[in-house]
Protein backbone atom coordinates (compact mmCIF):
# COMPACT_ATOMS: atom_id res chain seq x y z
CA UNK A 1 0.00 0.00 0.00
CA UNK A 2 2.79 2.44 1.02
CA UNK A 3 4.63 1.86 -3.23
CA UNK A 4 1.36 3.59 -4.37
CA UNK A 5 0.79 7.25 -5.02
CA UNK A 6 -2.95 7.38 -4.67
CA UNK A 7 -5.24 10.12 -5.66
CA UNK A 8 -9.36 10.67 -4.62
CA UNK A 9 -12.18 13.07 -5.58
CA UNK A 10 -10.75 16.89 -6.15
CA UNK A 11 -7.53 15.93 -5.88
CA UNK A 12 -8.32 13.02 -9.12
CA UNK A 13 -9.79 16.01 -10.62
CA UNK A 14 -7.15 17.98 -11.02
CA UNK A 15 -4.94 15.45 -13.16
CA UNK A 16 -1.16 14.01 -13.04
CA UNK A 17 1.65 16.12 -13.75
CA UNK A 18 2.14 14.73 -16.90
CA UNK A 19 -0.23 13.93 -19.54
CA UNK A 20 -1.53 10.70 -18.35
CA UNK A 21 -4.57 8.89 -20.11
CA UNK A 22 -6.15 10.45 -16.93
CA UNK A 23 -5.74 13.53 -18.06
CA UNK A 24 -7.05 12.72 -21.66
CA UNK A 25 -9.98 11.04 -20.78
CA UNK A 26 -11.25 14.16 -17.86
CA UNK A 27 -10.00 16.59 -20.98
CA UNK A 28 -12.42 14.78 -23.23
CA UNK A 29 -15.21 14.35 -20.73
CA UNK A 30 -15.04 18.28 -19.89
CA UNK A 31 -14.75 19.96 -22.92
CA UNK A 32 -18.41 18.09 -24.03
CA UNK A 33 -19.92 18.85 -20.38
CA UNK A 34 -20.38 15.72 -18.59
CA UNK A 35 -20.45 15.79 -15.25
CA UNK A 36 -17.61 13.68 -13.45
CA UNK A 37 -17.71 11.34 -10.66
CA UNK A 38 -14.17 10.88 -9.39
CA UNK A 39 -12.51 7.47 -7.97
CA UNK A 40 -9.70 6.61 -7.28
CA UNK A 41 -6.15 7.14 -8.96
CA UNK A 42 -3.62 4.56 -8.26
CA UNK A 43 -0.09 3.53 -8.99
CA UNK A 44 3.04 2.47 -8.34
CA UNK A 45 6.51 1.13 -9.83
CA UNK A 46 5.78 -2.16 -11.46
CA UNK A 47 6.97 -4.84 -9.21
CA UNK A 48 5.88 -8.13 -8.27
CA UNK A 49 2.29 -8.62 -7.51
CA UNK A 50 -0.21 -6.00 -5.66
CA UNK A 51 -0.90 -7.20 -2.04
CA UNK A 52 -4.53 -7.94 -1.90
CA UNK A 53 -5.55 -5.79 0.58
CA UNK A 54 -4.17 -2.59 -1.27
CA UNK A 55 -6.03 -3.66 -4.34
CA UNK A 56 -9.35 -4.63 -2.75
CA UNK A 57 -9.36 -0.65 -1.55
CA UNK A 58 -8.57 0.50 -4.75
CA UNK A 59 -11.54 -1.79 -5.98
CA UNK A 60 -13.83 -0.60 -3.79
CA UNK A 61 -13.01 3.11 -3.91
CA UNK A 62 -14.34 2.63 -7.83
CA UNK A 63 -17.53 0.41 -6.90
CA UNK A 64 -18.81 2.97 -4.06
CA UNK A 65 -19.22 5.50 -6.95
CA UNK A 66 -20.79 3.11 -9.39
CA UNK A 67 -24.64 4.36 -8.81
CA UNK A 68 -26.28 6.85 -10.88
CA UNK A 69 -24.08 7.47 -13.37
CA UNK A 70 -24.59 7.44 -17.10
CA UNK A 71 -21.33 5.27 -17.77
CA UNK A 72 -17.51 4.41 -16.70
CA UNK A 73 -14.42 5.68 -18.53
CA UNK A 74 -11.16 4.11 -17.33
CA UNK A 75 -7.86 3.98 -17.29
CA UNK A 76 -5.99 0.53 -16.10
CA UNK A 77 -2.21 -1.08 -17.43
CA UNK A 78 -3.74 -3.84 -17.84
CA UNK A 79 -1.04 -6.51 -16.18
CA UNK A 80 -1.74 -6.28 -12.32
CA UNK A 81 -1.56 -9.16 -10.79
CA UNK A 82 -2.76 -9.50 -7.08
CA UNK A 83 -1.93 -11.59 -4.39
CA UNK A 84 -4.38 -14.60 -2.31
CA UNK A 85 -6.62 -13.05 0.21
CA UNK A 86 -5.16 -12.61 3.57
CA UNK A 87 -5.37 -16.45 5.48
CA UNK A 88 -6.11 -17.85 2.10
CA UNK A 89 -4.17 -20.36 0.12
CA UNK A 90 -6.09 -19.85 -2.51
CA UNK A 91 -4.71 -18.60 -5.99
CA UNK A 92 -4.30 -14.64 -6.48
CA UNK A 93 -5.76 -13.29 -9.30
CA UNK A 94 -3.72 -13.25 -12.40
CA UNK A 95 -5.77 -11.11 -14.39
CA UNK A 96 -6.92 -8.22 -11.37
CA UNK A 97 -8.11 -5.74 -13.96
CA UNK A 98 -10.13 -8.27 -15.31
CA UNK A 99 -11.35 -8.92 -12.04
CA UNK A 100 -12.13 -5.75 -11.41
CA UNK A 101 -14.16 -4.88 -14.53
CA UNK A 102 -16.03 -8.40 -13.73
CA UNK A 103 -17.10 -6.83 -10.74
CA UNK A 104 -17.86 -3.27 -11.64
CA UNK A 105 -20.05 -4.54 -14.92
CA UNK A 106 -21.83 -6.62 -12.35
CA UNK A 107 -22.38 -3.36 -10.06
CA UNK A 108 -23.33 -1.56 -13.11
CA UNK A 109 -25.60 -3.56 -14.82
CA UNK A 110 -25.60 -4.36 -18.46
CA UNK A 111 -26.91 -1.24 -19.61
CA UNK A 112 -24.25 1.15 -18.15
CA UNK A 113 -21.53 1.44 -20.99
CA UNK A 114 -18.16 0.92 -19.51
CA UNK A 115 -14.76 2.06 -21.75
CA UNK A 116 -11.08 2.00 -21.37
CA UNK A 117 -7.91 2.89 -22.13
CA UNK A 118 -5.03 0.28 -21.92
CA UNK A 119 -1.05 0.50 -21.51
CA UNK A 120 -0.01 -1.29 -24.79
CA UNK A 121 1.63 -3.94 -22.43
CA UNK A 122 -1.62 -5.05 -20.78
CA UNK A 123 -2.62 -8.93 -21.00
CA UNK A 124 -5.93 -8.98 -22.38
CA UNK A 125 -8.09 -12.06 -21.42
CA UNK A 126 -11.23 -13.09 -23.66
CA UNK A 127 -13.55 -12.06 -20.52
CA UNK A 128 -11.97 -8.57 -19.98
CA UNK A 129 -13.28 -8.08 -23.65
CA UNK A 130 -17.10 -9.52 -22.52
CA UNK A 131 -17.29 -6.81 -19.72
CA UNK A 132 -16.75 -3.48 -21.00
CA UNK A 133 -18.07 -2.39 -24.58
CA UNK A 134 -15.00 -0.69 -26.07
CA UNK A 135 -11.31 -0.61 -25.29
CA UNK A 136 -8.07 0.89 -26.88
CA UNK A 137 -4.94 0.45 -25.64
CA UNK A 138 -1.50 2.56 -26.75
CA UNK A 139 -0.18 2.84 -29.96
CA UNK A 140 2.93 3.98 -29.42
CA UNK A 141 6.40 2.32 -27.55
CA UNK A 142 7.94 4.06 -25.91
CA UNK A 143 4.58 5.19 -24.60
CA UNK A 144 4.19 9.02 -26.18
CA UNK A 145 0.16 8.45 -26.74
CA UNK A 146 -1.30 8.15 -22.87
CA UNK A 147 -3.06 11.12 -23.55
CA UNK A 148 -4.39 10.62 -26.32
CA UNK A 149 -5.46 7.13 -25.62
CA UNK A 150 -7.51 8.67 -22.76
CA UNK A 151 -9.21 10.65 -24.85
CA UNK A 152 -10.20 8.13 -27.60
CA UNK A 153 -11.59 5.94 -24.64
CA UNK A 154 -13.82 8.87 -23.56
CA UNK A 155 -14.90 9.66 -26.91
CA UNK A 156 -15.99 5.79 -27.32
CA UNK A 157 -17.98 5.97 -24.44
CA UNK A 158 -19.55 9.66 -25.29
CA UNK A 159 -20.25 7.78 -28.76
CA UNK A 160 -22.48 5.32 -27.28
CA UNK A 161 -23.99 8.05 -24.88
CA UNK A 162 -24.95 10.02 -27.50
CA UNK A 163 -25.64 8.23 -30.22
CA UNK A 164 -27.40 5.46 -27.79
CA UNK A 165 -25.84 2.38 -29.73
CA UNK A 166 -23.45 -0.19 -28.53
CA UNK A 167 -20.32 -1.07 -30.05
CA UNK A 168 -18.99 -4.87 -31.26
CA UNK A 169 -15.88 -5.85 -30.46
CA UNK A 170 -13.23 -8.72 -31.88
CA UNK A 171 -10.93 -10.11 -29.77
CA UNK A 172 -7.82 -12.86 -30.77
CA UNK A 173 -4.93 -13.82 -29.03
CA UNK A 174 -1.55 -15.19 -30.59
CA UNK A 175 0.70 -17.65 -27.86
CA UNK A 176 3.39 -15.44 -28.35
CA UNK A 177 6.01 -14.43 -25.31
CA UNK A 178 6.92 -11.31 -26.55
CA UNK A 179 8.92 -8.69 -24.45
CA UNK A 180 8.10 -5.07 -24.75
CA UNK A 181 12.06 -4.63 -26.26
CA UNK A 182 11.44 -6.41 -29.58
CA UNK A 183 8.32 -3.79 -30.41
CA UNK A 184 9.19 -0.76 -30.69
CA UNK A 185 6.39 1.23 -32.88
CA UNK A 186 8.82 3.05 -34.92
CA UNK A 187 11.14 0.17 -36.08
CA UNK A 188 9.85 -2.40 -37.98
CA UNK A 189 8.64 -4.92 -37.62
CA UNK A 190 5.96 -3.41 -34.97
CA UNK A 191 5.76 -0.29 -37.10
CA UNK A 192 4.59 -2.30 -40.33
CA UNK A 193 1.77 -3.67 -37.90
CA UNK A 194 0.89 -0.66 -36.65
CA UNK A 195 0.69 0.74 -40.04
CA UNK A 196 -2.42 -2.02 -40.31
CA UNK A 197 -3.78 -0.95 -37.27
CA UNK A 198 -3.70 2.86 -38.65
CA UNK A 199 -5.37 1.44 -41.61
CA UNK A 200 -7.88 -0.32 -40.21
CA UNK A 201 -8.89 2.59 -37.96
CA UNK A 202 -9.46 5.11 -41.02
CA UNK A 203 -12.68 3.27 -41.64
CA UNK A 204 -15.96 4.92 -40.76
CA UNK A 205 -17.28 1.59 -39.15
CA UNK A 206 -14.08 0.75 -37.37
CA UNK A 207 -14.05 3.13 -33.62
CA UNK A 208 -10.87 1.42 -32.86
CA UNK A 209 -8.29 -0.90 -32.89
CA UNK A 210 -5.27 -2.17 -30.69
CA UNK A 211 -2.31 -4.71 -30.92
CA UNK A 212 -1.55 -5.07 -26.88
CA UNK A 213 1.53 -7.32 -26.76
CA UNK A 214 0.97 -8.20 -23.27
CA UNK A 215 3.70 -8.28 -20.21
CA UNK A 216 5.55 -11.34 -20.53
CA UNK A 217 7.19 -11.41 -17.42
CA UNK A 218 4.07 -11.97 -15.57
CA UNK A 219 3.95 -15.68 -15.85
CA UNK A 220 0.31 -16.15 -16.03
CA UNK A 221 -0.83 -18.53 -17.53
CA UNK A 222 -3.37 -16.84 -20.44
CA UNK A 223 -1.03 -14.34 -22.27
CA UNK A 224 0.25 -13.54 -25.68
CA UNK A 225 -0.48 -10.96 -28.46
CA UNK A 226 -3.69 -9.38 -28.35
CA UNK A 227 -5.84 -7.81 -31.23
CA UNK A 228 -8.91 -6.22 -30.50
CA UNK A 229 -11.10 -4.58 -32.51
CA UNK A 230 -13.53 -2.19 -31.97
CA UNK A 231 -16.57 -1.38 -34.54
CA UNK A 232 -19.77 0.67 -34.74
CA UNK A 233 -21.93 -2.33 -34.47
CA UNK A 234 -20.57 -5.09 -37.09
CA UNK A 235 -19.40 -7.97 -34.80
CA UNK A 236 -18.46 -9.67 -37.71
CA UNK A 237 -15.99 -7.19 -39.40
CA UNK A 238 -14.62 -6.72 -35.43
CA UNK A 239 -13.78 -10.41 -35.36
CA UNK A 240 -12.62 -10.72 -38.61
CA UNK A 241 -10.25 -7.58 -38.37
CA UNK A 242 -8.77 -8.64 -35.21
CA UNK A 243 -8.18 -12.11 -36.58
CA UNK A 244 -6.27 -10.83 -39.24
CA UNK A 245 -4.41 -8.25 -37.02
CA UNK A 246 -3.21 -11.34 -35.18
CA UNK A 247 -2.72 -13.96 -37.78
CA UNK A 248 -0.49 -11.19 -39.52
CA UNK A 249 1.62 -10.70 -35.95
CA UNK A 250 1.78 -14.64 -35.80
CA UNK A 251 3.40 -14.99 -39.42
CA UNK A 252 6.17 -12.57 -38.39
CA UNK A 253 6.41 -13.45 -35.53
CA UNK A 254 10.13 -14.49 -36.40
CA UNK A 255 10.98 -11.24 -37.20
CA UNK A 256 10.48 -9.71 -33.77
CA UNK A 257 14.05 -9.67 -32.55
CA UNK A 258 16.02 -6.21 -29.86
CA UNK A 259 15.49 -3.56 -32.52
CA UNK A 260 18.46 -1.67 -30.84
CA UNK A 261 22.37 -2.62 -30.58
CA UNK A 262 22.04 -5.89 -28.57
CA UNK A 263 24.72 -8.13 -26.71
CA UNK A 264 25.18 -10.39 -24.27
CA UNK A 265 26.45 -8.43 -20.99
CA UNK A 266 30.34 -8.56 -21.27
CA UNK A 267 30.27 -7.68 -25.11
CA UNK A 268 28.28 -5.06 -24.56
CA UNK A 269 29.98 -3.39 -21.85
CA UNK A 270 33.31 -3.95 -24.56
CA UNK A 271 31.45 -2.73 -27.05
CA UNK A 272 30.35 0.76 -24.90
CA UNK A 273 33.63 1.28 -23.40
CA UNK A 274 35.04 0.54 -26.96
CA UNK A 275 33.10 3.12 -28.43
CA UNK A 276 34.40 5.62 -30.65
CA UNK A 277 30.70 8.05 -29.64
CA UNK A 278 31.67 10.89 -26.92
CA UNK A 279 28.63 9.55 -25.08
CA UNK A 280 26.71 6.00 -25.32
CA UNK A 281 23.52 4.62 -23.04
CA UNK A 282 24.24 1.22 -22.60
CA UNK A 283 20.14 -0.49 -21.34
CA UNK A 284 20.75 -3.40 -18.15
CA UNK A 285 17.47 -4.53 -19.24
CA UNK A 286 17.70 -7.66 -17.50
CA UNK A 287 16.49 -5.20 -14.46
CA UNK A 288 14.56 -2.43 -15.44
CA UNK A 289 11.86 -1.34 -12.73
CA UNK A 290 9.65 -0.32 -15.80
CA UNK A 291 8.66 -3.60 -16.35
CA UNK A 292 9.07 -4.75 -12.58
CA UNK A 293 12.75 -5.54 -12.40
CA UNK A 294 14.00 -5.15 -8.67
CA UNK A 295 16.69 -2.35 -9.36
CA UNK A 296 18.83 -4.05 -7.59
CA UNK A 297 20.56 -6.84 -9.54
CA UNK A 298 24.67 -5.27 -9.71
CA UNK A 299 25.58 -7.63 -12.26
CA UNK A 300 26.47 -5.32 -14.94
CA UNK A 301 28.10 -2.98 -12.81
CA UNK A 302 30.37 -5.94 -11.83
CA UNK A 303 31.21 -6.12 -15.08
CA UNK A 304 32.00 -2.34 -15.60
CA UNK A 305 34.64 -2.72 -13.11
CA UNK A 306 36.34 -5.76 -14.26
CA UNK A 307 36.52 -4.43 -17.33
CA UNK A 308 38.06 -1.09 -15.80
CA UNK A 309 35.46 1.05 -17.61
CA UNK A 310 35.91 4.72 -16.79
CA UNK A 311 33.45 7.40 -17.28
CA UNK A 312 30.47 6.07 -15.89
CA UNK A 313 27.54 6.88 -14.71
CA UNK A 314 25.07 4.09 -12.66
CA UNK A 315 21.46 4.87 -12.90
CA UNK A 316 20.57 3.38 -10.15
CA UNK A 317 20.68 0.46 -7.81
CA UNK A 318 17.96 0.39 -5.26
CA UNK A 319 19.86 -0.19 -1.89
CA UNK A 320 18.28 1.46 1.25
CA UNK A 321 21.46 0.32 3.39
CA UNK A 322 23.63 1.50 1.05
CA UNK A 323 22.19 5.13 1.14
CA UNK A 324 22.13 5.06 4.72
CA UNK A 325 25.82 4.14 4.64
CA UNK A 326 26.75 6.81 2.39
CA UNK A 327 24.93 9.24 4.78
CA UNK A 328 26.18 8.14 7.76
CA UNK A 329 29.99 8.50 6.33
CA UNK A 330 28.85 11.92 4.54
CA UNK A 331 30.50 13.58 1.36
CA UNK A 332 33.62 13.33 0.47
CA UNK A 333 34.48 10.21 2.97
CA UNK A 334 35.45 7.33 1.79
CA UNK A 335 32.84 4.09 2.78
CA UNK A 336 33.07 0.30 2.20
CA UNK A 337 29.55 -1.08 1.51
CA UNK A 338 27.77 -3.79 0.06
CA UNK A 339 25.30 -3.37 -2.54
CA UNK A 340 22.54 -4.63 -4.28
CA UNK A 341 21.84 -8.55 -4.49
CA UNK A 342 19.22 -7.96 -1.51
CA UNK A 343 15.86 -8.31 -2.82
CA UNK A 344 16.45 -10.09 -5.92
CA UNK A 345 19.00 -12.98 -4.90
CA UNK A 346 18.47 -15.54 -7.82
CA UNK A 347 20.16 -13.39 -10.45
CA UNK A 348 22.60 -11.47 -8.81
CA UNK A 349 24.72 -11.37 -5.46
CA UNK A 350 26.05 -8.29 -3.18
CA UNK A 351 28.97 -6.28 -4.22
CA UNK A 352 31.17 -4.99 -2.24
CA UNK A 353 32.74 -1.46 -3.47
CA UNK A 354 34.76 0.84 -1.61
CA UNK A 355 34.32 4.69 -2.92
CA UNK A 356 33.98 8.01 -2.09
CA UNK A 357 30.71 9.80 -1.42
CA UNK A 358 30.28 12.56 -3.94
CA UNK A 359 26.82 13.59 -3.84
CA UNK A 360 23.61 12.88 -0.89
CA UNK A 361 19.89 14.69 -1.63
CA UNK A 362 17.01 13.72 0.42
CA UNK A 363 15.21 13.15 -2.78
CA UNK A 364 13.22 16.87 -2.77
CA UNK A 365 15.38 17.90 -5.82
CA UNK A 366 12.42 15.74 -8.08
CA UNK A 367 9.73 18.31 -6.92
CA UNK A 368 8.43 20.65 -9.27
CA UNK A 369 9.39 21.41 -12.92
CA UNK A 370 10.81 17.90 -13.62
CA UNK A 371 8.61 15.10 -14.53
CA UNK A 372 8.77 12.96 -11.29
CA UNK A 373 8.77 9.05 -12.09
CA UNK A 374 4.62 7.98 -12.25
CA UNK A 375 3.89 11.26 -10.52
CA UNK A 376 5.56 10.28 -7.23
CA UNK A 377 6.15 13.59 -4.96
CA UNK A 378 9.63 12.42 -4.02
CA UNK A 379 12.28 9.90 -4.35
CA UNK A 380 13.37 9.51 -0.94
CA UNK A 381 16.79 9.89 0.04
CA UNK A 382 20.41 9.67 -2.81
CA UNK A 383 23.44 8.37 -2.39
CA UNK A 384 25.98 9.33 -5.46
CA UNK A 385 29.07 7.06 -4.47
CA UNK A 386 32.14 7.63 -7.12
CA UNK A 387 34.76 4.55 -7.40
CA UNK A 388 37.01 3.80 -9.46
CA UNK A 389 35.78 6.45 -12.62
CA UNK A 390 32.07 5.50 -12.21
CA UNK A 391 29.19 7.17 -10.48
CA UNK A 392 26.90 5.23 -9.26
CA UNK A 393 23.57 6.22 -8.13
CA UNK A 394 22.02 4.56 -4.61
CA UNK A 395 18.49 5.34 -4.40
CA UNK A 396 15.96 4.43 -1.05
CA UNK A 397 12.93 3.78 -3.57
CA UNK A 398 13.21 2.52 -6.78
CA UNK A 399 13.66 4.70 -9.85
CA UNK A 400 12.97 4.47 -13.47
CA UNK A 401 15.31 7.19 -14.76
CA UNK A 402 13.13 8.08 -18.26
CA UNK A 403 14.30 11.51 -18.12
CA UNK A 404 17.88 13.55 -18.51
CA UNK A 405 16.43 16.06 -16.19
CA UNK A 406 16.35 13.18 -13.43
CA UNK A 407 20.31 13.00 -13.50
CA UNK A 408 20.92 16.89 -13.68
CA UNK A 409 18.58 17.56 -10.88
CA UNK A 410 21.46 15.75 -9.13
CA UNK A 411 23.91 17.77 -10.65
CA UNK A 412 25.06 14.97 -13.03
CA UNK A 413 25.26 16.03 -16.83
CA UNK A 414 24.82 12.37 -18.86
CA UNK A 415 27.11 14.19 -21.74
CA UNK A 416 29.67 14.66 -19.68
CA UNK A 417 29.72 10.86 -19.57
CA UNK A 418 31.45 8.18 -22.08
CA UNK A 419 28.78 5.40 -20.70
CA UNK A 420 25.29 6.43 -19.15
CA UNK A 421 24.01 2.84 -17.82
CA UNK A 422 20.37 3.28 -17.23
CA UNK A 423 18.48 0.14 -16.09
CA UNK A 424 15.67 -0.03 -18.07
CA UNK A 425 15.11 -1.69 -22.41
CA UNK A 426 14.87 0.99 -24.92
CA UNK A 427 15.42 4.16 -24.48
CA UNK A 428 12.53 6.40 -23.35
CA UNK A 429 11.69 9.31 -25.83
CA UNK A 430 13.53 12.23 -24.04
CA UNK A 431 16.61 9.94 -23.93
CA UNK A 432 16.52 9.03 -27.17
CA UNK A 433 16.67 12.85 -28.14
CA UNK A 434 20.13 13.30 -26.99
CA UNK A 435 21.85 9.59 -27.54
CA UNK A 436 24.12 9.16 -30.54
CA UNK A 437 24.37 5.63 -29.84
CA UNK A 438 22.67 3.16 -27.36
CA UNK A 439 23.50 -0.29 -27.04
CA UNK A 440 21.12 -2.72 -24.88
CA UNK A 441 22.64 -5.63 -22.34
CA UNK A 442 21.04 -8.70 -22.49
CA UNK A 443 21.68 -8.81 -18.74
CA UNK A 444 20.10 -11.06 -15.65
CA UNK A 445 17.46 -10.37 -14.08
CA UNK A 446 13.52 -10.28 -13.80
CA UNK A 447 12.62 -8.88 -16.85
CA UNK A 448 15.40 -10.71 -18.91
CA UNK A 449 14.54 -9.55 -22.92
CA UNK A 450 15.98 -13.69 -23.38
CA UNK A 451 12.72 -15.25 -22.33
CA UNK A 452 13.96 -18.51 -23.20
CA UNK A 453 16.60 -18.41 -20.47
CA UNK A 454 13.99 -17.77 -17.98
CA UNK A 455 12.01 -20.16 -15.21
CA UNK A 456 8.83 -19.51 -16.77
CA UNK A 457 6.41 -21.76 -14.38
CA UNK A 458 2.61 -21.50 -15.23
CA UNK A 459 2.36 -19.85 -18.49
CA UNK A 460 0.11 -22.16 -21.09
CA UNK A 461 2.24 -23.89 -23.27
CA UNK A 462 3.23 -24.65 -26.00
CA UNK A 463 4.09 -20.92 -26.30
CA UNK A 464 6.49 -19.01 -28.74
CA UNK A 465 9.47 -19.00 -28.35
CA UNK A 466 9.57 -21.19 -25.74
CA UNK A 467 8.34 -23.96 -27.79
CA UNK A 468 9.34 -22.98 -31.39
CA UNK A 469 7.07 -25.35 -33.25
CA UNK A 470 3.59 -23.94 -31.87
CA UNK A 471 1.11 -23.60 -34.28
CA UNK A 472 -1.78 -21.77 -33.91
CA UNK A 473 -3.99 -20.32 -36.57
CA UNK A 474 -6.87 -17.28 -35.12
CA UNK A 475 -9.89 -18.82 -33.78
CA UNK A 476 -13.25 -17.22 -32.90
CA UNK A 477 -12.66 -16.35 -29.34
CA UNK A 478 -15.53 -14.10 -28.85
CA UNK A 479 -18.08 -11.59 -30.56
CA UNK A 480 -20.18 -9.42 -28.38
CA UNK A 481 -23.21 -8.14 -29.68
ZN1 LIG B 1 3.78 -0.33 -21.29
Amino acid sequence: MDDFYVRYGDELLQGLPCRSSLDGILDTLRARGAGLVPTVAAGAMPGGVVERRAYETFKQAILDQAHDVDGACLYLHGAMRASPEPGRRAEGLDYADNDLVRDLRARLGPGVPITLALDMHANIVAEMVGNVDAMVAYHTAPHVDAYETGGRAAEMLLWILEGGKRPAMGFAKAPFLLPGEMAQTALDPMASMMALVDELEQRPEVLSASLANGHCWADVPDIGVSAVVVTTGDAALAQAEADRLAATFWQRRAEFGVSAEAYPMAEAVEKARTAGESTVFLSDSGDNPGAGGTTDVPELLAELFAQDAQSVVFASIWDVEAVEACAAAGVGQDVTVSIGGKLDTFHGTSLEVTGRVRLLTDGQDYKGGVRQPRGRAQTGPIAVLNMDGVDIILSSTRLSFEDPAQLRCLGLEPLDYRIVVLKRGYLTAPFQAISQRSILAFSPGATNCRVADMAFRRVNRPIYPLDLDTTWTPIRIIGNE
